[in-house]
């Protein structure tokens, strides 16, 4: 199985957009990409609406190259409901737009099922179920809390097995901070691991020091089980991520599990424009 994360916050955008290939399919997980609409007060800098740009044609290119595309909640840094174009003769694993959802996910899931209407394409809302592609075994979680709880709503994890390799892809949990988030990865004990990492630069404000204590900790379990960990998303708003989960990657290397960014996982330099957006302002003053 090839893992290809193709846009990710440590890559400059708000996204975990990722493509598996196996010797079965391609897969596409939570194709869009977006900005921060404000950070320090400022809206989004000229070169973080470039990279956006750049990495949609990416993220299209890669839909193209997929016969299975997974969404795993209706926030618009997962899936883009205004080119559903994209999607004409793929099927979609898609998170229940009406069970367990709140309020606002279930309008814009309303609104996103009205435009695959009129393409030709096959759907499941795969909520907790299981689907084989050859021997490509594809596993969802049960609906889990967006974070701390359900406020934001609710996301599905997933996990892939193709061969030895095994993947498992959980969005939006900003920690894991639940034991339900943390379980399916614990039972499933997959090789590689992308996860949402806790908000850390909304402590003290949105984001509670507990709530970051109760992640590391869970964090800690995953390095037991899996062999690389890959945190990014609202973690890597952080330009000192690696100070706030230091404990973490001390506690990793004892397993000889990786910790890392999902840019670090390319081998590529971390580019975090939304952490460094003032920095970008302050530039073109110059
Ligand atoms: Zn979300
Ligand atoms: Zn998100």
């Amino acid at each position: 199985m090839e893992i290809i994360p193709i846009a990710f916050d440590s890559m400059g955008v708000r996204s975990m957009a990722t493509f598996l290939k196996t010797k079965d399919l391609g897969i596409s997980i939570d194709p869009s990409v977006s900005l921060a609409p404000y950070r320090f007060g400022l809206p989004p800098h000229r070169v973080e609406i470039e990279k956006m740009s750049e990495k949609w044609v990416e993220i299209k290119g890669f839909v193209k190259n997929s016969e299975l595309v997974i969404i795993t909640h209706y926030h618009y840094d997962h899936y883009n409901p205004e080119e559903v174009e994209i999607f004409e003769g793929k099927k979609l694993l898609i998170k229940h737009p009406r069970e367990k959802i709140n309020k606002s996910q279930m309008n814009r899931a309303d609104y996103f099922l009205n435009k695959l209407k009129d393409l030709r394409l096959d759907f499941d809302y795969c909520d907790g179920k299981s689907y084989e592609f050859g021997n490509t075994v594809i596993e969802i979680s049960k609906p889990v809390f967006h974070g701390e709880n359900q406020k934001l709503g609710f996301v599905l994890e997933l996990f892939v097995s193709s061969g030895k390799k095994s993947f498992l892809f959980s969005s939006d949990v900003e920690g894991p901070l639940h034991e339900d988030q943390t379980n399916f990865i614990l039972e499933k004990k997959p090789e590689v691991v992308f996860i949402d990492g806790p908000m850390s630069y909304m402590l003290g404000y949105r984001f509670s020091r507990s709530l970051l204590e109760k992640a590391i900790s869970n964090l800690k379990k995953i390095t037991e089980v899996s062999k690389v960990l890959v945190i990014d998303h609202h973690l890597l708003r952080d330009l000192n991520w690696k100070i706030v989960v230091s404990d973490l990657l001390n506690y990793a290397e004892q397993f000889s599990t990786k910790v890392q960014s999902a840019a670090e996982f390319c081998g590529i330099k971390e580019n975090l424009l939304e952490a460094r957006r003032r920095e970008l302002y302050k530039k073109e003053q110059i």
